[in-house]
Order: structure tokens, then sequence, then C-alpha cells
């Protein structure tokens, strides 16, 4: 079975170990095909959206998962990897103009900066949100951390993105029940510690080519896991004409007609899937006429 642009989750059978895997080909082909951008910040966009996608199978929630990096001092101004519990993946990177920075690693291109971990959840369910600083030598890093820090869950999370493929692998230990002895306890944990060594030796290249039962195999060898059919993922932008509109009422009527004696027409561009929506005059009245305002809604 081809493993691409599916999610799978295994466990190890003698130990509270869990694992989810992801490999995006033709999710990544779309997301990245309308952006522009320097190589170094794509693969971190590839990588981003692979870990959107362990994410949202890792957390329970129904709606829209985003990780956004911002704050920094690099090359990158920001970055957005949204993930939805229907398998749907987005994403865009923003290049900041002004950087003078240069360099290919994860410091220059964030050059600090925090990680946002977001959840709406939509019907009247409060959003929630996590933050930790960008850290270490790559976004797993600080993806680990966030779950260190928000879940209280040891994990090991390794990334890798090509012009081809972009994909993850994510290991948590959970916790034990409370009944586990001392040396049983010990036990989970050096299985948690082998396992996460033999992580650590995985190359970038053979995640981005192995299939999910293929790797675990060479990785973890004859220890018994239990890997699941898990499901597809696709890329999908969930803009909308009437999104826009909702935007463009918030703006207002003042800021809407200066635009358009300025320009004649209002284009708003979705910032995920490069699509443009454009209003005349005629289109731009329509949304001022007493009775349509809705309340403000942001374009995504
Ligand atoms: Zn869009």
């Amino acid at each position: 079975m081809n493993d691409d642009d599916r999610l799978r989750r295994f466990l190890f059978e003698d130990a509270p170990v869990r694992g989810h895997w992801v490999r995006l080909s033709k999710t990544w082909e779309e997301a990245r095909e309308h952006l522009t951008l320097p190589g170094p910040v794509m693969s971190l966009l590839g990588e981003s959206l692979a870990a959107a996608g362990l994410f949202a199978a890792s957390l329970k929630f129904t709606g829209t998962i985003t990780l956004q990096l911002t704050g920094g001092t690099g090359r990158v101004n920001m970055l957005v990897a949204q993930a939805t519990d229907a398998g749907s993946l987005r994403g865009f990177a923003q290049v900041d103009a002004a950087s003078t920075a240069t360099g290919v690693r994860f410091q220059d291109l964030t050059g600090g900066g925090r990680l946002v971990v977001s959840v709406e959840q939509g019907d009247g369910v409060e959003p929630w949100q996590g933050v930790v600083p960008l850290v270490g030598n790559a976004l797993s890093a600080s993806l680990e951390s966030y779950f260190a820090v928000s879940e209280q869950l040891p994990t090991a999370i390794v990334l890798a993105a090509d012009a081809g493929r972009a994909a993850g692998l994510m290991l948590q230990k959970l916790p034990a029940p409370g009944s586990l002895g001392e040396s049983e306890a010990a036990g989970v944990q050096d299985v948690w510690e082998e396992a996460t060594a033999l992580l650590a030796t995985l190359q970038p290249e053979e995640l981005l080519a192995w299939n999910a039962d293929e790797l675990l195999r060479k990785l973890f060898g004859s220890r018994d896991l239990r890997l699941f059919d898990g499901e597809s993922v696709h890329f999908a932008c969930r803009c909308s004409r009437e999104r826009v509109s909702a935007m463009l009422q918030g703006i207002g009527k003042a800021e809407i007609d200066s635009i358009l004696e300025e320009q004649g027409a209002v284009t708003v561009t979705c910032e995920f899937c490069q699509k443009p929506y454009r209003f005349d005059a005629v289109d731009a009245a329509q949304l001022f006429i007493a009775g349509t305002a809705t309340a403000p809604l942001q374009l995504n």
C-alpha cells in the first residue's frame, strides 16, 4: 500500500508508548504550488504542515488546529500551518523583506520568536491557545517543548521536507497506570529511552522515503507494534467570497470607499491559496446595503 497523504497511528504492545506518522505528497504539492519562498523557508513550511497533521491526530478535538511561528527576527516574518479533524491541511509563510539574515539554520529562519498552537472548535466552544518559545536547532525541538509544557506528555518528534514530500513521526509516552510498580515503571522508562534514541538515528531522506510499516520495522526491529490503517489527508482551503465579504464589512464603508477611489476595485488575495477575490464599486456598494451587514469574520 502506498502511504502517501496518509496519517497512521501505532502503539507499542508492551509499553504505554504511542506514535503517529504522516507523509504528504500531493497535499504538499498543492499546498505549495502558489507560494514563492526561498528553499529553506519552504522546507520549514513543509515540516510545519506535517507537524500540524501529527498534532491534529494526537490531540482530540473537532475543528481546526493552527501552528503559528511568529514574533522572531529571522527571515520568516510569519508561518502558519493548519489542519482540521477532517484531514484537510493548508499553510503559508511570509518572508521578512527587511530582514538581513541569510542563513539556513532554524535560528536564522525564525530568529527566536514563539510557537502559538491554537484550536478553534466552533459552535460556541471556547477556542484555546498555548504558546511556547521557539527553541533549539529545529522546529521539532519547539514542538516537543510544547507537548512537555502544555500537555505534560514526553514527546519525541522528527520532521523532514523536500520538494516532493513532507513527513513526520511522533512518539509519546503516555501516563502509566497508577498501579505500576517501581521496576515496571523503570522498564517503561527503558523502552521509552531506547525508542527515542532509535528515532534520533533516523535520517531525513529515510523518513521521506519509507512507508510507515517499513520505517517502523527498520527502526524498532522485532519490537511488538500495532500499526493502524489510518486516515487520508488532503490540501483544502476554506476561503470563500462570503468570508471575504464579511471581512470587508468589518473594515467599514469609509475605508472601502477610499480604496475604491484609489484603485477602482477592492481585491483581496487569500494568503493560503492565492485565490483573488475582486469587488468592483457595485459589488462593494452591495456589501453596505442596510440590513446585510453581519458580524466581522476573518477572511479565513
Ligand atoms: Zn484560500
